[in-house]
C-alpha cells in the first residue's frame, strides 16, 4: 500500500479543480484492503470514514482540497459466472472497472440490459451510488448485489440490489461515506437485439419508430453518436471538456404540468421509479443561458450543451457559484428548483454546499422541483 501525503486531487477528476488530499491511497488489488483499512482506522476519529474517489468524472473538490483520506479505486476485473448458453448471465466487477469497459464488454458479448449506458465516464463501483443511468437504462434494472466495506461495522457487508435504496440518481450510498464498494454483480439477459429504444434523439439516429429493438451494437452507436453531439462523451470533443456531465438533477413534475411542459416543446420522460421529469437542461436554456455563455470567472454553459463546464482559471469556489448563480435563476424565470446531481467532496462546510435558497424579487412560487 502507498500513501502519497500532499497529492494534487484536481488531476484526478474530469472538472480539474481543487486542492490537495492528505492523503491518497491507491486501491488496486483486493488483498491490500486489510492495510487500507488499517491506516483508515487511525484517521477516522479526527476524520471520519475515508473518501472514495474514482475517476472523479461527477464531484467538485474543494479549493482547500480534502483532510480526510481520499482512497482512489483502481481494482479491476470482470468474472462471468453462470453458463453462457443460459438466458441470464452474472457478471463480477471490481469496483475500479471502467463502466465503459464493461458496457462495452457486455455488448461483445451479446447481453442486453447496458447498452444505453455507453459513453457514461466513471468506474463501476461509482455507478450505483447516484444509480447511473441514460437513455431509459439505469444501473438498477442489472444490479443483483453490492459487495463493500462497512465502516460503521467495522466488516465486509453484501446488500442486495433491493437493499440499495436506488432512485433516481440516488441510492443508500450517495451523500453518505459509510460504505466502500468494493465489487459488484450483475445480471443480463442474452439477446442480439436491444431492450424497446424509447428515447426521440436515439431513435432518429437510427430512423427507427419509438419502442424498436435493434442490434444492440447498433443502439450503443446510436447513443454514443447523440451523446457525443452534446459533449457527453469525454475525449471527443476539443473543447468544453472539463465537465461533470449533468450538474443538475432532472426535475420531478407533478402530473398537471406534463401536458404543459410537452406543448412547450419540453423533453419530459418517465424514469423506472415512477417519477416523470423534465430536462434541467431545457429549464437552464429557458433561464436564458445561452450555449457557450459565461457565467462567472472561468465557468461557463458548455458550447455544445446548456450545462455547467471549468476554464482556464477556475476554482472550486467559482464552479460553486455558477452552480447558485444557474440555480437562482432557473427559480426566478421557470419556477423550478434545480437540486445538484454533483457531490461536494472535500472541505466543504456541510455535505453539500447547496442550500435550499430564499426566493427573491416576485418570480413564481417553486412549483415543482427536488427537495
Ligand atoms: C461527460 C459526462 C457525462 C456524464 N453522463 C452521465 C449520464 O449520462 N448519466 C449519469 O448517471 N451520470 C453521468 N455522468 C456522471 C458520472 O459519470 C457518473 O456519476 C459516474 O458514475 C461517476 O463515476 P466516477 O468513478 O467518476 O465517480 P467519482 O466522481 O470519482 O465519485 C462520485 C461519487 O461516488 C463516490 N464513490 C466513487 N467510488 C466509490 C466506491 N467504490 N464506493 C463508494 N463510493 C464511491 C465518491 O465518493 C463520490 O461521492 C457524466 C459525467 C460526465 C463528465
Amino acid at each position: 500500500m502507498r500513501i502519497v501525503h500532499g497529492a494534487e486531487l484536481a488531476p484526478l477528476t474530469t472538472l480539474g479543480i481543487g486542492g490537495p488530499a492528505a492523503s491518497l491511497v491507491e486501491l488496486r488489488d483486493l488483498a491490500d484492503l486489510p492495510d487500507v483499512v488499517t491506516y483508515a482506522r487511525q484517521e477516522m476519529d479526527r476524520h471520519g470514514p475515508p473518501v472514495a474517489l474514482g475517476h472523479g468524472s461527477n464531484v467538485l473538490v474543494h479549493d482547500a482540497g480534502c483532510s480526510a483520506p481520499v482512497l482512489r479505486m483502481t481494482n479491476r476485473g470482470i468474472r462471468w459466472s453462470g453458463a453462457r448458453d443460459e438466458d441470464r448471465v452474472q457478471v463480477e466487477v471490481q469496483a475500479g472497472h471502467p463502466l465503459a469497459d464493461l458496457v462495452a464488454a457486455t455488448v461483445a458479448e451479446g447481453l442486453t440490459g447496458m447498452e444505453m449506458l455507453t459513453g457514461i465516464p466513471g468506474t463501476v463501483g461509482a455507478a450505483p451510488v447516484q444509480n447511473v443511468g441514460a437513455y431509459g437504462q439505469e444501473v438498477s434494472d442489472t444490479l443483483v448485489e453490492v459487495r463493500a466495506w462497512d465502516w460503521r461495522l467495522n466488516r465486509h457487508v453484501t446488500l442486495p440490489a433491493a437493499q440499495c435504496e436506488l432512485g433516481h440518481r440516488t441510492s443508500v450510498f450517495k451523500r453518505s461515506r459509510r460504505r466502500l464498494l468494493l465489487s459488484l454483480v450483475f445480471s443480463l439477459r442474452r439477446s442480439a437485439r436491444s431492450a424497446p429504444v424509447r428515447y426521440r434523439q436515439v431513435t432518429d439516429a437510427l430512423g427507427v419508430p419509438p419502442g424498436s429493438r435493434v442490434p444492440l451494437a447498433e443502439a450503443a452507436r446510436a447513443v454514443l453518436a447523440v451523446r457525443r453531439a452534446k459533449g457527453m462523451v469525454l475525449g471527443s470533443s476539443l473543447h468544453d471538456e472539463r465537465s461533470v456531465g449533468s450538474v443538475f438533477l432532472s426535475p420531478a413534475i407533478p402530473p398537471s404540468r406534463v401536458g404543459e411542459l410537452r406543448a412547450a416543446g419540453a423533453p419530459v420522460n418517465r424514469f423506472p421509479d415512477g417519477s416523470t421529469r423534465v430536462s434541467a437542461s431545457r429549464l437552464i436554456r429557458d433561464a436564458g443561458f445561452g450555449l457557450g455563455s459565461p457565467v462567472v470567472r472561468g465557468v461557463q454553459i458548455s458550447a455544445l450543451h446548456p450545462t455547467l463546464v471549468a476554464g482556464d482559471g477556475a476554482t472550486a469556489a467559482d464552479f460553486a457559484r455558477a452552480v447558485d448563480i444557474v440555480r437562482r435563476r432557473v427559480l426566478d424565470r421557470t419556477g423550478v428548483l434545480l437540486s445538484p446531481e454533483i457531490d461536494y467532496l472535500g472541505d466543504w462546510e456541510s455535505p453539500s454546499r447547496i442550500r435550499r435558497l430564499p426566493r427573491r424579487g416576485r418570480g413564481p412560487a417553486p412549483a415543482v422541483g427536488e427537495s
